[in-house]
């Protein structure tokens, strides 16, 4: 360890963190992590720590990957940018190709973002120019659900559903609508599993039939619902919520911003896990296995040549970013493709997924841990001290507790609300999951201890 550097970061109040309490602004300590390699990130006093939750869901090839910095590197060198508004670089090209190929049925436009949360505002936006150019302005309204995560910018952040955290932030309110959350651990224990999942397929149909078809424009949904706690649905609701889109000529937006590249074992969960082929898809964070940022929206030829057919005139998408396709992110991001392809990473997560299922199920013989979801590579286990007087609040507050044992023993933890959120680099091996797990044993039952 270098002796002059700090280890822990109290920011000094220069570095507004996403989502920080602005009142401990310079107060709270962040611990500085220094290295990385594989599934561990090392932190300022050379500890290595698993990172479980992947940095956030996002590091799928893990760290230090060679591969990706040589290739970034000698793109910085050969082209650093090129403007996409007015030209081509060969290494977009090729991306947009190759993702292309990749994705299902005819989702074969790309349009490159800076992240999750641009993909999801574009393709929101997209929805709204389609209307517009087939000449139903009033096809606007959409719908989402509660603990949905789709982003951060205005219009993602008014699709999310996380209720708690849209206090003080202002929202759009009168065209956006949330269904209630598809959580079978809500289900009455007498209703059984195929009748709850109908209820929420037609919670949806409802609210498309109360709002009218002709002003409903889209459904937006992740197949899990990753940061609202890792919400496993009910199997056939993604199908079934497609086919009520279908019927009432509502688009079927998928965020695969977290399932998108690997974490369930296929490049795209849409059709190869739920069998549908949406039409349109927003991905991002495992693109480039977050060495840099990028996003990118999957929009299917029918949107494309629905409008192309409804009038002669120009119609321009006028929406898009200075680094719309950057060619360094786009070297990153082939390259990340090109590990994938050699180290056939989705064949190793489809072979390793049934033990972390059974490693992360083990858990539950912990009495505080009241639920867990476990899908592909990633898990919610849900902890409730006191399952008869539910608190949310205070369930959280004791995972944060979790999370610093877990940390000071070598386990990182992304605790939601109130669940411990683990998914890690898909290149983890059976003996690191054997730790990682064994790591968050300790974690509950130390902090379930010192209550
Ligand atoms: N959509 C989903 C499903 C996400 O989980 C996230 C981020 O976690 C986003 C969108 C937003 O992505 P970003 O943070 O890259 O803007």
């Amino acid at each position: 360890m270098d002796s002059a550097k700090p280890t822990h970061d109290k920011n000094d109040g220069h570095f507004l963190r996403p989502w920080q309490d602005v009142t401990t602004l310079g107060e709270t300590e962040w611990t500085f992590l220094e290295n990385s390699r594989g599934v561990y990130v090392t932190d300022g006093e050379g500890n290595d720590i698993l990172d479980g939750p992947g940095g956030m869901w996002c590091v799928n090839v893990g760290y230090g990957r060679e591969e990706i910095i040589e290739a970034v590197a000698n793109q910085m060198r050969q082209l650093s940018y090129f403007s996409p508004w007015s030209m081509a670089s060969s290494v977009t090209t090729a991306l947009s190709q190759k993702l292309a190929a990749l994705a299902p049925g005819d989702l074969n436009n790309v349009f490159f973002t800076t992240g999750g949360s641009t993909a999801v505002d574009s393709a929101l936006r997209f929805v709204f120019f389609y209307n517009n150019c087939l000449g139903r302005p009033e096809k606007k309204h959409i719908i989402s659900r509660v603990n949905a995560y789709h982003g951060s910018t205005y219009l993602a952040s008014s699709c999310s559903g996380k209720m708690p955290e849209k206090a003080n932030m202002d929202m759009i309110e009168d065209t956006i609508h949330l269904l209630s959350c598809p959580k079978p651990k809500d289900k009455p224990k007498t209703q059984s599993m195929e009748a709850f999942c109908d209820e929420k397929v037609a919670e949806l149909e409802d609210k498309i039939l109360e709002l009218g078809s002709d002003r409903v424009a889209a459904f937006i949904a992740e197949p899990i619902l990753a940061s609202g706690g890792v919400i496993v649905p009910p199997d056939g609701y993604f199908e079934k919520c497609h086919a009520v889109c279908k019927k009432h000529d509502v688009l079927f937006i998928a965020d695969e911003v977290v399932t998108a590249f690997g974490r369930l074992g296929h490049y795209f969960a849409s059709e190869d896990v739920f069998g549908i082929v949406p039409d349109m898809i927003t991905t991002a964070k495992g693109l480039t296995s977050g060495y840099v940022p990028m996003g990118a929206l999957f929009i299917s030829n029918r949107l494309i040549d629905t409008i192309k057919s409804a009038s002669n005139e120009s119609r321009n998408f006028v929406s898009g970013f200075t680094y719309s396709g950057h060619p360094v992110a786009a070297a990153a991001a082939m390259a990340n493709l090109e590990i994938f392809e050699k180290e056939n990473l989705l064949e190793h997560v489809r072979e390793i997924t049934p033990y972390f299922e059974q490693k992360i199920r083990s858990l539950e013989d912990i009495p505080i841990v009241t639920d867990v979801r476990v899908k592909g590579l990633m898990a919610g286990v849900e902890c409730e001290l006191d399952q008869d007087n539910p608190d949310e609040v205070r369930d959280a507050e004791f995972l944060y507790t979790v999370d610093d044992i877990c940390q000071a023993h070598g386990l990182l933890v992304r605790p939601v609300y109130n669940s411990c959120v683990m998914s890690p680099p898909l290149t983890i091996t059976k003996p690191q999951i054997d730790d990682m797990v064994a790591l968050l044993r300790i974690g509950l039952e130390q902090a379930y201890a010192q209550l």
